[in-house]
């Protein structure tokens, strides 16, 4: 810790963080458990305000049968032997857009660029920032071990003899976690002050908070907002010893956002399962719930189709407001003919009693948006939206299935 008295920037650094290193713009250090880096990392965002994607997990990569020995991991080196288990790379939110199209693109102005970019509506929020969070999970070999002033030759000896005890017990280590953490100054192209969180996603457990809400039968707004609000303060700050800026919408989304997760939560089915009879059992609950709102439901009636899922993260794709207009022509491109046709198809539709009022008092101009792989089902999201005076609101939203497609035009 000889470091810190450099640094007033890491003052919310826990104790549970042995620092390894730091600079202007990264601090290195170990934590030896997961429930560590958690509170490492909900500090690290709460107090920067910065927020981060993940940008590689090497996890899912076959293990190899003998892992590489090092006796150093960038700057974590107890002269005994280490090996990575793990590493997980973060990027910040606006470092490098990988969806982008190749540079060779870019410069021919095409058609199919332009109209594909007008679809990634957050690309804007990417200006290449190159600061990235390291984490590294390291296994130790305590039991190799070598002196201050080891050779080279002594050091190959105790890889020879862990190896070989390797084939026999191959779990003999303990475990640290390494990790590089980005400051203020490793972040560039973006400022990073208080006034810069507007752009943060929402807190994960924030999310999932909103999801376990609706599954009880909770959407109204207003209400999620106040019970987020204590969410955050009491059982989410218990770990952590520094409080969410009060503007950092990550902790304390806007209503607006509250209300697109509502949506999705109810849509998505996450609780429920994608159970017609279940479903119809919902609307049942939302009823009580909101009496005031207005649902359609049609069973399909062909009973041994093919349900293919599409597996893909809730909140993977979402595709906000505003809407463009254009949205229909994306639907004919990523028609999904392998649903079967039936004879009844499945039709849902759900508007509420303030999305009436939208509707009547702003009715005279409606769009229609399609949404795609933004649920885990194969089936698209239609919302109906107008222009108020703060924009675009859905006025109505329907799940219907793709054969239905041209129907919903004449609707
Ligand atoms: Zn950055």
């Amino acid at each position: 810790m000889d470091n810190q008295g450099q640094n007033s920037e890491i003052d919310w650094l826990p104790s549970s963080f042995h620092i390894c290193s730091s600079s202007e713009e990264y601090i290195t250090g170990i934590v030896s458990s997961e429930e560590d880096l958690k509170l490492l990392l909900e500090s690290h965002k709460r107090a920067t305000g910065t927020s981060y994607t993940v940008w590689s997990d090497d996890s899912q990569k076959k293990q190899k049968v003998t892992p590489r020995f090092l006796w150093k991991v960038e700057d974590y080196s107890k002269r005994i032997p280490l090996s990575v288990k793990r590493r997980v790379i973060y990027a910040c939110q606006h470092g490098k857009n990988y969806k982008k199209a190749p540079k060779t693109e870019e410069l021919h102005t095409e058609h199919e660029y332009i109209s594909r970019r007008r679809f990634h509506i957050q690309s804007s929020k990417k200006v290449d920032c190159p600061a990235k969070l390291y984490v590294r999970y390291i296994l130790r070999y305590d039991n190799f071990a070598v002196g201050d002033k080891s050779s080279r030759s002594e050091k190959q000896a105790a890889i020879k003899r862990l190896l070989e005890s390797i084939k026999e017990n191959p779990t003999a280590t303990s475990e640290v976690i390494h990790v590089k953490i980005p400051l203020a100054e490793a972040h560039k192209k973006h400022n990073i002050s208080e006034n810069c969180h507007f752009s943060n996603k929402i807190h994960h457990e924030v999310r999932d908070k909103i999801h376990e809400y609706v599954s009880l039968g909770m959407t109204s707004v207003p209400f999620l907002k106040k019970v987020l609000k204590t969410f955050v303060q009491k059982e989410l700050s218990g770990m952590g010893s520094v409080l969410p800026h009060p503007q950092d919408p990550s902790y304390y989304p806007s209503s607006h956002v509250i209300q697109n997760h509502v949506h999705q939560a109810l849509l998505a089915g996450k609780y429920s399962g994608f159970d017609q009879l279940q479903l119809e059992k919902k609307i049942d609950e939302w009823k009580l719930t909101d009496s005031d709102a207005q649902f359609f439901f049609r069973q399909c009636t062909e009973n041994y189709r093919d349900q293919t899922e599409i597996h893909i993260e809730v909140n993977a794709q979402r595709n906000g407001f505003p809407v463009t207009e254009d949205s229909e022509e994306d639907f004919e491109d990523k028609h999904t003919p392998e649903m079967t046709t039936s004879q009844e198809t499945f039709l849902f539709i759900h508007q509420n009693k303030q999305q009436q009022h939208l509707l009547e008092r702003y009715g005279d101009m409606v769009l229609l948006d399609a949404t795609y792989r933004t649920t885990k089902y194969a089936l698209p999201l239609f919302l109906v939206v107008v222009r108020t005076n703060v924009g675009y609101k859905p006025v109505a939203e329907f799940i219907l299935e793709p054969a239905l497609g041209a129907k919903v035009l004449h609707a």
